[in-house]
């Protein structure tokens, strides 16, 4: 298949921003890739060669890709340097260099996207020494052979900036569409994805062997099953009521959260988002593979941090220390060693538990996890009255944790892979009062510093995450709570995010000075919420020509477990928003009753 196909397709998704016109040209798409091919474009289409837990990556840096452009233009270095300084995309700056020598190429030969995936694989296995002069090779072999529509695509492919703004949810829309189009058939294709977290994978299936494998689907060890996420309440009566009188409840852990793939004695971890953390926490893995009575299992729990000397558990910020550390590994665990709460299972020697209701899970949790000190289950108990909730609340948080879970034991209490339900009900002690809850927001752009933030950033543009449009609604201006090394630190931090124009599934009416692809996270804090013309949150919903905004907004963490899609939805601002009124009210009238 030529890749030229390809590259209209894109072009076409990015001229809208409407999911629906994305979906119908994907759809047209998938229908006409060959079935052997359809997992390799599904693949780019995202602008990975694998999906992310796998860890693949390109390792192609902007220097490079300007260097092998220079060589294909026939161009000197500095030339690229200064056009991609102007234009800001090397993308664009890829199609108007190489648009100069166009005509010159007559022996080029059409590329295919057989040949430019292989390209990319070859250039993803590229170690060691000699690996820099392999990529350039490649990279600039292809773009001898690329028209500038593909030189742009393959540019930006290769530097991680391919942001066709296209997320896993539509892609799964386009699959249904092309494979049958009815609300069954897309059930059971996003029920595959969420066991497998590979929508390539899901797409050959479909392919291949049609929906009735599909229906089949089964969890494989060492492809992360995508995590189930809680709701929230802000008060015991409204849990109690949603979990038809009984909670199951469990202390909240304030740490990260790890699924744990072992296979035969070998260990795998993965994150929230995904990724194979393993290799950050070696103690962790042995400590569990020693605690595991299973054959193969896959279990999921809280890492938390804990206090070497005194056993004591650290919040959140401790653990995240070891999180995305390639060095000195062994040393820090030592300084910072985690201990393991373990909270759900969802697979056990060829046996798939997610269908399973909670307390079957917790029993066979039980028998295969041979407790030590490092590797517990986590705290439960069973309340049926609100009293009893709040009395293991307080119980809960003194004993270190962040509030509690309190999860549904009714029989359809299952594991919602990639879901965010009420089965599960977090609590936690600061709900209670004023807005003390916090929100984890996306960054989606920023604004230049003044005076002493000179050079750095003033300001971040922060948003919420819209499930129902899969795009990012911007809430605040976040410039509070940075060190000043923070603050310094900032444009490094972003700069692989940097794009030059809005994101595609970015939603704001403010003018950022800087764009980023919507990737990091933060944990914000703030007074209030309010309503406000500016911002885009929640739009309309409470007042017309208002959407939500955070006053006082402040830094208190980078969330770096957290993905995009896990941030804050818009649903759970508006629900703070009420919640935060009715509190008001209620004091209100406290202080009238008083007085
Ligand atoms: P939040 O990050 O505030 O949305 O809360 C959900 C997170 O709490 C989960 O993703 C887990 O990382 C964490 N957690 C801590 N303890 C538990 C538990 N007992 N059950 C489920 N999740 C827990």
């Amino acid at each position: 298949m030529r890749l030229e196909e390809l590259i209209e397709v894109y072009d076409k998704i990015e001229g809208t921003t409407k999911r629906i016109e994305m979906t119908c040209y994907l759809a047209d798409l998938i229908k006409k890739t060959p079935k052997n091919l359809l997992e390799k474009v599904i693949n780019l289409t995202l602008g990975q060669l694998y999906p992310p837990f796998t860890g693949v990556e390109i390792g192609v840096a902007e220097k490079l890709a300007m260097k092998a452009l220079a060589i294909s233009a026939g161009v000197s270095e500095k030339m690229v340097e200064e056009e991609y300084g102007k234009i800001g995309d090397l993308g664009e700056t890829a199609k108007k260099i190489l648009s100069r020598k166009a005509q010159l190429s007559l022996f080029s030969e059409p590329l295919t996207i057989e040949r430019v995936y292989e390209g990319f694989e070859k250039m993803a296995r590229a170690t060691g020494q000699g690996a820099q002069d392999i990529k350039i090779r490649i990279l600039t072999s292809l773009f001898n052979d690329a028209n500038p529509q593909e030189a742009k695509f393959i540019a930006r492919f290769v530097i991680g900036k391919l942001r066709l703004g296209i997320a896993d949810m539509t892609i799964l829309d386009a699959l249904a569409v092309a494979f049958g189009g009815s609300k069954e058939v897309r059930e059971y294709i996003e029920r595959a994805y969420n066991l497998c977290s590979d929508i390539g994978k899901v797409a050959r299936v479909l392919a291949e062997e049609g929906i009735d494998r599909i229906k089949k689907f089964r969890i494989s060890i060492g492809n992360p099953i995508r995590p189930m996420l809680a709701e929230r309440l802000t008060s015991a009566e409204e849990i109690l009521e949603k979990l038809n009188g009984v909670a199951f409840i469990e202390y909240k852990y304030d740490g990260i959260r790890i699924q744990v793939h072992v296979r035969n004695g070998d260990v795998k971890l993965f994150s929230r988002r995904l990724e194979n953390i393993t290799s950050q926490f070696p103690d962790v893995a042995k400590n569990i593979r020693d605690a595991i009575i299973a054959r193969e299992a896959i279990i999921e729990g809280e890492g938390v941090a804990v206090n070497p000397d005194t056993g004591e558990m650290l919040p959140f910020q401790m653990v995240a220390h070891r999180r995305g550390r390639k060095y000195d590994v062994e040393e820090v665990a030592k300084e910072l060693p985690v201990v393991f709460f373990a909270f759900d299972v969802l697979y056990v020697d060829g046996v798939d538990y997610t269908l399973t209701p909670l307390l079957k899970r917790r029993e066979t949790l039980t028998k295969i996890v041979r407790e030590t000190d490092w590797v517990r289950i986590s705290t439960h108990r069973i309340a049926r009255t609100s009293d009893d909730l709040e009395k293991y609340m307080s119980e809960a948080v003194s004993n270190g944790c962040e509030g509690i879970m309190c999860k549904s034991i009714q029989n359809d209490s299952i594991y919602q892979a990639g879901a965010r339900g009420f089965l599960w009900i977090k609590y936690k002690r600061s709900y209670k009062g004023e807005l003390a809850d916090t929100l984890d927001l996306v960054a989606i752009g920023a604004f230049y510093g003044k005076g002493k933030r000179a050079g750095s950033y003033g300001a971040l543009l922060m948003a919420a995450y819209d499930e129902e449009e899969d795009r990012f609604c911007s809430i605040c201006k976040l410039g509070s709570g940075f060190t000043d090394e923070d603050l310094q630190k900032l444009p490094e931090i972003f700069k692989p995010y940097n794009i030059p124009h809005k994101h595609a599934r970015v939603n704001t009416n403010m003018e950022a000075d800087v764009w980023f692809i919507p990737k990091i996270v933060l944990e914000v804090k703030a007074d209030e919420i309010t309503l406000s013309p500016l911002h885009t949150c929640g739009y309309g919903i409470i007042k017309k020509d208002a959407g939500l905004a955070l006053r006082f907004p402040r830094l208190v963490s980078f969330r770096i477990d957290k993905s995009p899609e896990q941030a804050t939805t818009i649903k759970e601002v508006i629900e703070m928003y009420y919640s935060q009124k009715k509190v008001v009210t209620e004091a209100k009238e406290r202080i009238v009753e008083e007085t």
